[in-house]
């Protein structure tokens, strides 16, 4: 396979939002086509007039922005390609390869209903055929346009994950490529503009492989030459059954809403059905466009396991540097958390606080408290304690040295537990029972607004 002909293409339906299994279908693609220097298109396929949405549209494009697949070109939009499926319906229809059909929806009903009580499935009777080379004489009655498939072909694909696959075309009928409303079936499209899009690898989930084998006959209607297939795995929860919200799979942005990563994201992402040969779990995108290979992709469904990309997120931020944190956190805390933040005083949070939180969002939870001040407190605590601990912090300098020295001789010359202690603190400064260290907490709220919160807290 020369390079050059690699051309790949991610053809998500708006008509809900990206998820996990789709990112991966446009991910596996991006990879393949920079590891043959070829183009990555994005097809948005929006021929349901109905059911897609430009809202959904937008957050795919968005969703690939933030992950940094970037498509090459100009997205393309079915919706504006219908004269060109118009086009080749009508020109199957001339050519005796397809046929109008004037059944109507309450006929097909009906067809189906028998098939049904007689436990068999539906095949539309190709009647309709009979009025082949009549269609103007009957005037503009509505009509789809079926595919005649009376040959009971042998089709065979070589697939790249899961090797020669055979359907025969009778498993089908003459399935409909123009709805009555004009639209092209999914199907249909999906060959004209694979074809015409010069595409060279179809990559996209094992659900579509029944289409593929339609797809096929299309094919050879056109006298087209299909192009390559890659079927992937499905992807499940960890429990192994079919993916859902319960498994934390929510739209794609919210993965970003709540702190992952996207190094951390693609990372873990290209290992649901792939993994290098080494076992090496933490790589980056230069990494997989060396070593990924379609061959290597599993049959077996992949599973999706939340806590593990967490678990991920979390040895990203461990590792990052200091400038890369700070850049990520003051993205973040622009976009979700509209607070005014100052630079200076992020970073040296980051630079104070021991390594916690595993996400962007678990990591400004624990540190919010250090711009806002709490509204409330998750806990309220009695102690008799605090009166002589204000009286002490008063008298200290703020270093961190200092607090954590003051603190623990106080804890020990009057018996105090540190943990009481600094459940205490924690409370009073932050409202929540979990937070930073207490010493690192004072030393960053600063003297004055510290003890202006306990005092607070203590009033209050
Ligand atoms: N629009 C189809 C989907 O979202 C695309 C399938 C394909 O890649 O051909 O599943």
């Amino acid at each position: 396979m020369s390079n050059s002909e690699v051309r790949v293409r991610f053809a998500p339906s708006p008509t809900g939002h990206l998820h996990i299994g789709g990112v991966r279908t446009a991910l596996y693609n991006y990879i393949f086509a920079k590891k043959h220097q070829g183009q990555f298109i994005l097809r948005i396929e929006d021929t349901d007039r109905i059911r897609s949405k430009s809202l959904y549209a937008k957050c795919i494009i968005e969703s690939l922005k933030w992950l940094g697949l970037n498509y090459d070109g100009e997205p393309i939009y079915q919706k504006d390609r219908m004269d060109i499926y118009r086009k080749y319906a009508e020109q199957l229809v001339k050519g005796k390869k397809a046929y109008y059909c004037y059944c109507t929806r309450d006929e097909i009903e009906k067809e189906k209903l028998k098939a049904k009580e007689k436990n068999i499935a539906y095949r539309n009777s190709g009647e309709c055929k009979k009025y082949m080379g009549k269609e103007e004489t009957m005037g503009s009655r509505s009509h789809t346009v079926r595919i005649i498939n009376d040959e009971e072909e042998d089709y065979s694909i070589n697939d790249y994950i899961r090797g020669t696959i055979s359907n025969n075309s009778k498993e089908f009928d003459d399935f409909i490529i123009m709805k009555s409303d004009g639209t092209p079936t999914y199907s249909f499209a999906c060959v004209i503009d694979d074809h015409l899009l010069n595409i060279s690898h179809v990559i996209r989930g094992e659900d579509h492989i029944t289409n593929t084998f339609k797809q096929m006959l299309l094919y050879e209607k056109l006298s087209w030459i299909p192009p390559k297939y890659a079927h992937l795995p499905l992807i499940n929860g960890p429990d192994g059954k079919r993916l859902s919200k319960r498994h934390g799979a929510t739209a794609l942005l919210e993965f970003k809403k709540k702190g992952i990563i996207k190094e951390a994201f693609i990372n873990y992402l290209a290992m649901l059905g792939w993994h290098p040969r080494d076992d090496k779990e933490i790589f980056d995108m230069d990494f997989l466009i060396d070593n990924f290979e379609l061959n290597d992709i599993s049959k077996k469904a992949a599973q999706f396991d939340y806590d593990k990309l967490n678990w991920m997120n979390g040895e990203y931020i461990l590792n990052m540097d200091i400038g890369k944190k700070l850049n990520l956190m003051k993205e973040y805390i622009n976009e979700y958390t509209k607070t005014e933040i100052d630079l200076s005083k992020l970073e040296l949070i980051l630079k104070t606080m021991a390594p916690r939180g595993k996400t962007l969002k678990e990591i400004w939870d624990l540190i919010e408290f250090l711009f806002i001040e709490p509204k409330s407190y998750e806990k309220r605590i009695d102690t008799k304690f605090s009166e002589t601990l204000l009286d002490i912090l008063e008298k200290i300098e703020f270093s961190e040295d200092e607090i954590s020295t003051a603190i623990r001789s106080y804890s020990q010359e009057n018996d105090i537990k540190l943990r009481k202690i600094a459940e205490f603190i924690r409370l009073a400064l932050s409202g929540k029972k979990v937070s930073i260290g207490i010493f690192e907490s004072l030393f960053l709220l600063g003297k004055s607004e510290s003890i202006k919160r306990i005092r607070r807290y203590i009033n209050e």
